[in-house]
């Protein structure tokens, strides 16, 4: 759960609320525990402003952080969902991976450059106050607030992806070997490995020191950053999965959607009948808004016949929409980072053309995984020996899969193309068929390979499947065989 406290440079900032509890932490350990070593005999009045100056301007030190990242990637065309401020410090949301080494390490040391440089400017802003003898409201939080900008700095640069220092290591290994999945790979093995360090200390401070804040401190940043190295590698496998499909492919295009006039009780109605778990909002075949059922959380079971779905959806600039040929990989960044759990696309007069749910995105995963299969087992099995007779029609099929073509390659001194079709199978199962006429006597191949039906954005590219046909043509034929 968070806050949203407003926009910079276009991006919303929101706060979680575990930083609150960080807040407090912060200004009570500053205020009640430094202040009187550092600065004995001041008032409680003092060290309590003190105390709050500080973790306040701890958040802005953060915040400025996230913001360097963020700065640097919309500057390179990037889209930044979000910046939160949360119990460990702060995230930058970005709706794609960088797509150069370069860029990832440019974004991911601009955050610690921009720390270590606000370090810089608040050490001397705190000498010089030493220096004129200002007050201890002044000195105090300026002396804390540098440390801290240099604790933030020296942190995030630990070599433990998904911090900056391990993206910072995943772009040096991406560099050299051009291969973003696995540099990821590896960059994150070294994240996993020193987060088991830092539970080990953590342990140790626990058990043998009995430093329990230490310890517990340690544990979990320990197992947040091995947590963040699993999900960040899980979720671009996902992605790099889903690079080659559009969300024209992935989207069911039969769409349920609601006015934005409907009262609650008959949108929980039409759920229990439909089955569905949210739906889009449209009003004069325009989309204003998405509605799920966590919606209903905000409205008590009593007021549901009075209220409407427009006063508890999501309105449009906060649902993730995508155009028809939006690639996977974007579709299900964006799903990832809305809490909506679906992606809305759109045609290009932004009217609705369908819904992308999680469900549809592992129903595409499946299907690419079945294709790798297959690939596996064309190498293997899938030459096919056959013979035919000179001046005889015969036929090659293949079946079909959503979103691609079979394209024969031929010798065209050994055989003419008489037509292709397609044909549903059993089951609905489609068939494409090429029917061929072998011209004369020798041994020659046809190659049927598997390619994705070009998109406006995209041509038909070449998939990994093929089935090579080796054919003896065998004759002359005494009649012509014909079809
Ligand atoms: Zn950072």
């Amino acid at each position: 759960m968070s806050l949203t406290v407003g926009r910079i440079y276009g991006i919303p900032i929101q706060i979680d609320y575990s930083w609150f509890i960080i807040f407090l932490l912060i200004a009570w350990t500053v205020g009640f525990d430094l202040m009187p070593i550092n600065y004995p005999g001041l008032g409680f009045l003092d060290e309590l402003v003190i105390g709050v100056v500080s973790s306040l301007a701890l958040f802005a030190s953060v915040l400025i952080h996230e913001l360097a990242h963020s700065v640097v990637a919309k500057r390179s065309g990037m889209k930044i969902t979000r910046i939160t401020l949360f119990l460990f410090g702060g995230v930058s949301e970005i709706a794609d991976e960088p797509s150069t080494a370069n860029l990832e390490l440019k974004m991911a040391l601009a955050g610690p450059l921009t720390s270590l440089a606000l370090a810089g400017v608040l050490n001397a802003a705190w000498f010089l106050s030493v220096f004129v003898n200002a007050s201890v409201l002044i000195q105090a939080p300026l002396q804390y607030i540098a440390w801290v900008n240099e604790v933030v700095a020296a942190f995030n640069l630990i070599p433990a992806f998904p911090m900056d220092g391990g993206r910072v290591l995943r772009s040096l290994i991406w560099r050299r070997n051009g291969d973003l999945l696995a540099s990821t790979r590896s960059a994150a093995s070294v994240g996993r490995a020193i987060s088991y360090v830092i539970m080990g200390i953590g342990a140790f401070f626990l058990i043998f020191l009995l430093e329990i804040f230490t310890g517990l401190w340690l544990l979990l940043i320990g197992w947040f950053i091995a947590s963040g190295a699993r999900s960040s590698l899980s979720q671009l496998i996902i992605e790099e999965g889903m690079k080659k499909s559009t969300a024209r492919e992935m989207m069911s295009s039969k769409v349920d959607v609601v006015q934005p006039n409907l009262t609650l009780s008959d949108l929980h109605d039409m759920i229990i009948r439909q089955g569905h778990n949210g739906y889009p909002v449209i009003e004069d075949g325009q989309l204003v808004g998405c509605v799920t059922i966590d919606d209903f959380r905000k409205v008590k079971k009593e007021e549901w016949g009075n209220v409407f779905v427009k006063d508890v959806m999501t309105p449009r600039s906060e649902v993730p929409t995508v155009g028809m040929d939006e690639s996977g990989q974007v579709v299900v960044h964006l799903m990832n980072s809305s809490r909506l759990g679906r992606v809305i696309v759109v045609d290009s007069q932004g009217k609705l053309a369908g819904i992308i749910t999680r469900s549809d995105v592992l129903r595409m995963m499946q299907m690419r995984e079945a294709a790798a299969i297959e690939t596996v087992a064309v190498h293997s099995s899938r030459q096919k020996i056959m013979s035919v007779n000179s001046g005889m029609y015969f036929e090659l099929q293949e079946q079909l899969m959503q979103g691609y073509d079979w394209v024969a390659e031929f010798d065209p001194n050994f055989f003419q193309l008489a037509r292709s079709w397609v044909d549903a199978g059993v089951q609905g199962v489609m068939i494409k068929k090429f029917n061929f006429l072998a011209m004369r006597p020798g041994t020659s191949t046809i190659t049927l390979h598997q390619i994705a039906q070009p998109t406006p954005s995209r041509p038909a590219t070449r998939g990994g499947i093929y089935v090579r046909y080796t054919i003896s043509i065998i004759g002359p034929a005494s009649q012509i065989a014909n079809q």
